[in-house]
């Protein structure tokens, strides 16, 4: 066996793509990991670490490029780190996400790839939308802070650092956002406001969240800041306004020594408290604090999925866990007797009720706390329909379901589980939990809510066996 060292270089042919997005080669079945390049490419390669089982290498040269390159439409691409894909057509990427989400499945999900054949239906895309796969998400969080030469700069965090990539218009984004974020840094340059330094905790501004409504084409502005109270606010108020679109402007305080983004409450100083957006002819209003689908386009479709996998004809009474602000549960509760949402944010639980009430809906009801307490404190002291209902559709963030959570689905024996994921690892390792607890894999379908990236979200349909 050949061994490698550290700066030789190297010609790999790549064939497939990782997790991650980095390009795979092998040479005499020995891996090699080299971000950037993409199946297809044939590369001139620099080692740059080797590990026993595996190496990693950086492209020198594209000698040949794969068929399915495509320039990147992005100037920050290769420091961002947020659209990895973007080097690939977009229908490779849609190849891409089907293979990993079916590789993961068998990997760890130990489902049979003769199975996965049969339930496994083509992925859904977003081509043929205006502006194609790009413009698609509708909130965005900046960072703010200061480069090496003491400038004020906003931008997003460049892979699993906090080093701020500036950007002035990031291409999966709104238009709209460069020049909120402009008026703002002028307003903290007026006023000498610093950005939040993490290092020592001083300084004002952490993050500014800008959420838009596609369907009102109204914008939200969040500030989340390390202060109690917003200064300067009347001014602030003042620059920002002079755009229409604003509906909204909020603080959010946030003090601690965190990675969380937002703070635990907000404060509206211009507009509404919340924007209003629309769904499959359901209306939705979002605060600052609450979890809303990012890709609005693919989000009708996805729940669109769920709701045919959940196969409702009307009578049927139906958890909708992890429901942020009630958009699967409202969805739902047009085709179903009752349905009951559980959310952990308590101003998600507000909008949900709300928009309830806004819709006309009646037979929606919904519940603050961790689904995995929630559920089952309902189940022990409890019993009517709910506590064995007809379908439990599950929409938890990247971890995945709570253990106890899974054990008190399966005691309330549904005859169907419809899980949407944004993780197929945690998804996969779920449904191996179901499947040895009696629920068999039906359908399976994947949805490219982040193009350009390698998310991808999963909806799966698991039935109770006879
Ligand atoms: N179904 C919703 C939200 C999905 S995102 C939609 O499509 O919009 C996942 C949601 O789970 C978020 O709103 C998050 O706040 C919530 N969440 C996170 N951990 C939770 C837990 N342990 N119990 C209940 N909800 C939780």
């Amino acid at each position: 066996m050949i061994s490698y060292v550290k700066n030789q270089e190297t010609e790999i042919v790549i064939t497939d793509l990782g997790s991650e997005g980095e390009g795979i080669g092998k040479i005499d079945g020995f891996p090699f990991f080299v971000k950037g390049a993409l199946p297809g490419d044939r590369i001139l390669a620099g080692v740059t670490k080797v590990k026993k089982n595996y190496a990693f290498a950086r492209v020198i040269k594209i000698l040949e490029p794969s068929a399915d390159r495509v320039s990147p439409k992005c100037e920050a691409d290769r420091r961002c780190g947020g659209c990895r894909l973007q080097s690939l057509s977009y229908d490779a990427q849609l190849r891409y996400k089907t293979d990993k989400v079916k590789n993961i499945l068998m990997r760890i999900g130990g489902v049979p790839e003769a199975l996965l054949d049969k339930v496994m239906e083509p992925i859904i895309g977003m081509g043929e939308n205006a502006e194609g796969p790009w413009r698609y998400r509708n909130k965005a969080q900046y960072p703010f802070g200061r480069d090496k030469e003491g400038k004020l700069v906003y931008g997003f965090y460049a892979g699993r650092t906090h080093d701020i990539i500036t950007c002035d218009d990031c291409l999966i984004s709104a238009p709209e956002n460069g020049k909120v974020l402009e008026n703002i840094v002028a307003w903290m340059n007026e006023h000498d406001l610093d950005p939040y330094d993490e290092s020592n905790g001083t300084g004002l501004l952490r993050h500014v969240l800008i959420r838009k409504s596609r369907a009102y084409n109204e914008l939200m502005v969040c500030l989340v800041i390390n202060a109690k109270d917003l200064p300067w606010e009347k001014e602030l108020v003042d620059k920002l306004t002079h755009c229409d679109e604003i509906a909204s402007i909020s603080y959010s305080v946030n003090m601690d020594n965190t990675n969380v983004i937002m703070g635990r409450e907000y404060h509206t100083v211009y507009g509404k408290d919340t924007i209003k957006d629309r769904i499959g002819g359901l209306e939705f209003n979002i605060s600052p604090l609450s979890f809303y689908q990012v890709n609005p386009v693919q989000t009708e479709k996805l729940y669109s999925t769920a709701l045919e996998f959940a196969d409702l004809k009307g009578d049927e009474v139906v958890w909708d866990l992890y429901c942020g602000i009630g958009t699967i549960s409202l969805f739902l509760a047009k085709h179903a007797k009752k349905v009951c949402g559980v959310e952990i944010v308590p101003q998600a639980i507000d909008d949900a009720k709300n928009n309830a009430k806004e819709n006309g809906i009646s037979n929606a009801e919904f519940y603050v706390g961790a689904a995995e307490e929630i559920l089952p404190a309902y189940y022990e002291n409890n019993s009517d329909d709910m506590t064995h209902p007809d379908v439990v559709v599950v929409d938890p963030p990247r971890k995945g379901l709570d253990e106890k959570c899974i054990e008190t689905i399966v005691k309330m024996t549904p005859e169907r589980v419809v899980y949407v994921s944004c993780d197929p690892a945690t998804l996969a390792r779920d449904i191996r939990i179901f499947a040895e607890n009696g629920y068999v894999l039906k359908r399976v379908r994947a949805c490219d809510m982040f193009p350009q990236t390698v998310h991808v979200e999963t909806v799966v349909l698991l039935i109770r066996k006879k």
